[in-house]
């Protein structure tokens, strides 16, 4: 596609689209017509995709997730188009600048963090493997709140991404459908004389899909990310109307609407909330009524929904499907229930994401049954049957038959998902090695006992197309001209860069950009924050959501320790560091916002001494998101990964750091351990308790205040705290947070403390060595092949789906005119002359 075309397309959107003389265009008229101007450009794959999925008896896979954290749309799919430089020539004649452009998109922020982000890695793996998928979730018109930092503390606002309208969606009005809720059950039998129910909803609303294009690497295959909106029945209650209710009869309007207005931003706890129920059976229902449309329109019958689809569970958020799949070949299509229950255990697959109890989903009885009421009559079902099963298994084993039930019997009833979406899988993956080893030994131990073969595990990967060649485009420009470009779609060819570790040049040019990336950040953080940070000082850097599990606070107690050894010795030995933190906490979850709060006091005063503040940095950079992830990865010397060890599931943001040739301090949990053992035992710097430890220590009976009382740093570090130092002497600021670490430390600071301090001094030592340190940075990136989203779909399509890939051949509209393509599409002619192969543009 040349310049001139793409600057034509371009102008013309100005004009037709935005409305609007070039001369008088917004910055948000330059984004939307580029952004139209792309989407043009995927149209056409995007209806070859359909068409190749409707005549061929593939396989699909739908994804179910709650959130899908895409980030900014137009960047990426100039990269997967291939067209970025054609783009930036076509904007640079018209004397625009193509990184200001891209800098106008809001981000659909539609997740909280990692499992939102990988549900948007795996939709672009799916596509450039050619993998048919379908991405199902909610449509929030609110997404994750914006984080502001005021007077050092988080403050929260509403996301608005859809206040300009969002140029990549297209409503599908004609695939609409109705969703019941609350209400009662009826039973009856048949005028065949079988037993039915009925279910009489209290009230319905109507699921709208919205669709946007997802578009592979460089090939013709756009799948499509479907995103249900809730409305009203009608805009109207004519009959409340008709009364003279004119505002009843909007208000119901509102209230159905309402179902997806807001993202809940809770990450890692469960919080029981009605509405967040109703918004996960609300996407699923649609979600299994448009396959079992899709299913109808390639004239296949109900009863071979599994052979069609494979359903994933992107955590239990849409477990409620297995038992409203059931309802539907029951009740809607007359299957018996063994049959349904065939069909249902061979569709569905779980993806389990955490071990904290406080994150796995239970809901309290009375709510279940006043949302869903047939819903809980099935679970029961499901469950007697499953208990048969477990009593006959493990005959006499009262114990387990209440541990393994679907609903828990402590103090008040709950359904408890995890269980359900077990019981009604086929296949439970956790998403790292560490992880799939304590669900099995752990969380999900007796319903592993029960069916160990269908337990797998499949490590979490990133995509190389946003996280390297999108948001590093000066390495990937340096990568491409030592090895070629083949890793960009095979990342792991970039082992081809091993040799170039021992290459001075190569790390020269190597650390040149990595320098420039970190005054593109420099930049970033002066005008966010005002702080200025010198990009000569290692970027140690530690961004993701705020939880005492990741333990943002050790990385605190670590500064203020080198700030209590410059202050006691002005001439001590310590590396000048920038210390970059980023997150939001969830609003309700006090400690993580006193956490924010503890980071920005200790910055307050780090970089307001003198004797201090050209040696340390403390930035809290506001309002993590994709965008800001963009910038700041390829940034970063020092990736901090210091979860308590058993703790994070797996963590994806530490592959993004190693991927950009980030050194990694962490702990022996999640991914950190394969990362580890890909890129080498020399080029990570692993510290602290590992899980075995962790668990023995605790079951020993742990005692956090020894570690105070033998430790003379820790003890400098925290009565500094106590006395209020870093709170202008307001000693009560701090106090649960000191109080807590030193009575209860339920996340084992205390006792990691020694371990990380010390590791932190070998990290410092290998910075100082500059030779050392880019030669360990360049093999971080080389050894990182196995980390890349491809690598996991991968081992999905052949474990647990068994997708087949489904290469797109390109359909041709023959004649230009609109008009004819319309008459012989409503004809059922073909106007689409087909040109298969090649990636074509
Ligand atoms: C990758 C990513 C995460 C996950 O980070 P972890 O370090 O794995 O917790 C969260 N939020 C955003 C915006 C990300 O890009």
């Amino acid at each position: 596609m040349s310049s001139a075309t793409i600057r034509r397309a371009f102008l013309d959107h100005v004009f037709y689209t935005q409305g609007k003389l070039p001369g008088h265009a917004s910055g948000n008229d330059l984004y939307q017509a580029l952004a139209h101007t792309v989407r043009d450009r995927l149209v056409q794959r995007w209806i070859s995709t359909a068409e190749a999925y409707q005549s061929q008896p593939s396989r699909t896979v739908a994804y179910l997730s709650a959130e899908f954290l895409m980030g900014p749309h137009l960047g990426n799919n100039l990269v997967n188009l291939g067209i970025v430089e054609a783009v930036r020539g076509a904007m640079a004649t018209l004397n625009l600048d193509l990184d200001h452009i891209l800098a106008q998109e809001e981000e659909p922020g539609l997740g909280n963090g990692g499992l939102g982000r990988l549900a948007a890695c795996f939709m672009d793996s799916l596509a450039t493997l050619e993998i048919p998928a379908l991405g199902y979730g909610i449509r929030y018109e609110y997404g994750i709140f914006h984080q502001s930092i005021i007077d050092g503390m988080q403050v929260e606002s509403t996301d608005t991404w859809l206040r300009n309208g969002n140029p990549w969606e297209i409503q599908r009005s004609e695939w609409a459908v109705e969703v019941r809720l609350g209400g009662h059950t009826e039973h009856y039998t048949d005028d065949r004389g079988r037993y039915r129910v009925r279910w009489v909803p209290a009230k319905t609303v109507v699921g709208v899909p919205f669709d946007s294009p997802i578009l592979g690497y460089r090939v013709n295959t756009v799948n499509t990310l479907r995103l249900w909106r809730a409305e009203a029945t009608e805009a109207f209650d004519f009959h409340t109307f008709n009364r003279g209710d004119y505002l009843g009869a909007v208000n119901k309007k509102v209230t159905s609407e309402n179902l997806t207005k807001v993202l809940y931003p809770n990450d890692e706890t469960q919080q029981g909330k009605e509405l967040r129920l109703e918004q996960q059976y609300f996407f699923v229902a649609c979600s299994l009524q448009d396959m079992l449309r899709l299913l109808a329109t390639q004239g296949l019958p109900v009863t071979r929904f599994h052979e069609k689809f494979t359903v994933q569970l992107n955590d239990t958020h849409p477990a409620v499907g297995i038992a409203e799949l059931m309802r539907l070949l029951i009740d809607d299509h007359g299957l018996a229930w063994d049959e349904a229950w065939h069909i249902t255990r061979r569709a569905f697959a779980y993806t389990n994401h955490t071990l904290l109890p406080e994150a796995l989903e239970q809901w309290p009885l009375p709510l279940f049954q006043r949302i869903l009421p047939r819903h809980l009559e099935i679970i029961y079902e499901i469950n007697a049957r499953f208990l048969d099963e477990v009593r006959i298994r493990f005959y006499g084993d009262e114990s387990r038959l209440a541990r393994l039930s679907l609903i828990s019997e402590h103090g008040e009833r709950h359904v408890r998902m995890a269980h359900l979406a077990c019981v009604g899988s086929h296949t439970i993956n956790g998403v790292a090695e560490l992880h799939s080893r304590l669900m099995r030994e752990d969380v999900l131990k007796d319903l592993y006992e029960m069916w160990p073969e269908k337990f797998t595990s499949i490590t979490n990967g990133v995509t190389p197309r946003r996280w390297l060649a999108l948001a590093n485009p000066r390495l990937t420009r340096l990568v491409s001209e030592a090895i070629g470009d083949g890793w960009i779609k095979d990342l792991g060819q970039i082992r081809a860069l091993e040799p170039y570790a021992d290459d001075p040049s190569f790390r020269e040019r190597w650390q040149a950009v990595r320098r420039e990336n970190k005054q593109d950040l420099a930049r970033l953080v002066r005008d966010a924050t005002g702080v200025v940070v010198d990009p000569n000082s290692m970027f140690d850097v530690m961004v993701k959501r705020i939880h005492e599990y990741k333990r943002q606070h050790l990385a605190v107690l670590h500064i203020i320790a080198l700030y209590h050894r410059i202050k006691s010795d002005p001439h001590a030995d310590v590396q000048p560091r920038t210390f970059l933190f980023a997150g939001k906490a969830a609003p309700g979850y006090h400690y993580a916002k006193l956490m924010i709060r503890f980071v920005t006091s200790v910055a307050g005063v780090v970089n307001r001494d003198p004797q201090v503040r050209d040696r340390l940095k403390v930035v809290f950079l506001p309002n993590f998101n994709v965008t800001h992830g963009q910038k700041i990865y390829p940034a970063a010397d020092l990736s901090e990964q210091i979860s308590l060890a058993g703790k994070e599931a797996s963590g994806t943001g530490n592959m993004k750091f190693a991927m950009n040739g980030a050194i990694t301090i962490g702990t022996m949990d999640g991914a950190n351990i394969e990362l580890r053992d890909a890129i080498g035992a020399d080029n990570f710097f692993p510290f602290g308790l590992n899980a075995s430890e962790v668990y023995a220590l605790k079951a020993a009976g742990y005692h956090p205040s020894t570690y105070y009382d033998s430790s003379p740093e820790l003890r400098a570090v925290v009565d500094l705290i106590q006395h209020g130092f870093f709170s202008k002497g307001d000693a009560a600021v701090f106090r649960p947070l000191f109080d807590g670490l030193l009575q209860h430390d339920p996340y084992l600071l205390m006792a990691d403390f020694a371990s990380y301090l010390h590791c932190q001094q070998q990290v410092s030592a290998a910075y100082g060595d500059p030779e050392r340190w880019q030669r360990m940075s360049v093999l971080s990136s080389a050894r990182s092949g196995q980390f890349s989203s491809d690598r996991a779909i991968e081992q999905y399509c052949k474990r647990v789906w068994h997708a087949q890939a489904v290469p797109v051949c390109l359909l041709h509209r023959s004649s230009g005119q609109v008009q004819g393509a319309r008459r012989a599409e409503a004809d059922g002619i073909g106007t689409f002359s087909e040109r298969c192969g090649g990636s074509g543009s």
